[in-house]
């Protein structure tokens, strides 16, 4: 089973959740947690990890065989990234615009055009205890979060539990991470912004056709509006975690809520059986 951990806005708690859930499904089963926040991932802070691999991330990119070329200008014409662009005797390439999709070099006409592999991340693996661990790091400055990404789920093994940590908000790289997912935590907080933010990461799923439900953090720190959207709506509150100065101690010292406050961890496990659950009611239903 796939579990994404998403929020429509960054901060909300995100990692807190996938980081504790992860912690309180060891030992339970294979659990395997992807941290696929590339531009930012920091679940390794909170868990004892060794990694022991890591591999490069590259995206094939055209490269002009001046030889060859014509300057027909094809290639400008189909880039909808505005990657290529021909320019009287010059064809300019924008490495980091490309998307690496090849349509370039597949519709030129004079075949001038080759792919050369540009690397922009990597992807690192491990172990955190019984927790499999992988995350994507994307390299400073490069925008293509996408196939980072990609390469960090292609490690996800479905015979276990796999936590996927998304980005914040509810942009590419998000719906990349969440899509065949089997259900989606929306963790927000209750306030007006938190609000804002949920019903587009909610909008998201819909969209994707993606069950999820909601935790929500720091609760008791604002008002109701979060607990009222989703009363109305019919969403889930699955789990609530209080606005508590000795869990925001624990989290700035890179300690799990689960590791810290062992308590939490059958709280966890029990919002762990709620999503099992949702699931497989919601695959019968599908089936009817
Ligand atoms: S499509 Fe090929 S031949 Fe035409 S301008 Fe681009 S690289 Fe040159
Ligand atoms: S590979 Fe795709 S995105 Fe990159 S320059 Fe060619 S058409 Fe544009």
């Amino acid at each position: 089973m796939i579990i994404s951990v998403a929020s429509g806005k960054g901060g909300t708690g995100k990692t807190l959740v996938a980081t504790s859930l992860a912690v309180s499904l060891k030992n339970k089963g294979a659990v395997q947690l992807l941290d696929c926040d590339v531009e930012e991932p920091n679940d390794h802070i909170f868990l004892k990890l060794v990694i022991d691999k890591s591999e490069a991330v590259s995206i094939p990119v055209p490269h002009v065989d001046k030889a060859k070329c014509t300057y027909c200008g094809r290639c400008g014409e189909v880039c909808v990234y505005h990657a290529i662009a021909v320019m009287g005797k010059y064809v300019l390439t924008f490495p980091e615009l490309c998307h690496g999709c090849g349509a370039c070099s597949y519709l030129c006409p004079e075949k001038a055009l080759t792919e050369e592999e540009r690397e922009i991340g990597v992807v690192e693996s491990g172990q955190a205890d019984s927790i499999a661990f992988a995350q994507g790091r994307l390299t400073v400055g490069e925008a293509m979060a996408p196939p980072v990404i990609r390469k960090v789920k292609a490690q996800a093994n479905i015979d276990g539990t796999v936590i996927i940590d998304a980005p914040p908000g509810t942009s590419c790289p998000v719906v990349e991470c969440v899509k065949g997912s089997d259900f989606c935590i929306l963790v927000t907080e209750p306030t007006p912004f938190g609000l804002n933010d949920l019903k587009l990461a909610v909008a998201t799923m819909k969209e994707l056709c993606i069950s999820y439900g909601v935790v929500i953090n720091r609760a008791g720190a604002g008002d109701s509006g979060v607990a009222e959207y989703c009363q109305h709506e019919n969403i889930p509150v699955l789990l609530t975690i209080p606005l508590d100065m000795e869990i925001a101690r624990l989290y700035s010292r890179g300690v799990t809520l689960a590791e810290g406050k062992p308590e939490w961890r059958d709280t966890f496990f029990v919002l762990y059986k709620n999503i099992v659950e949702i699931v497989i009611e919601r695959n019968r239903c599908l089936k009817r």
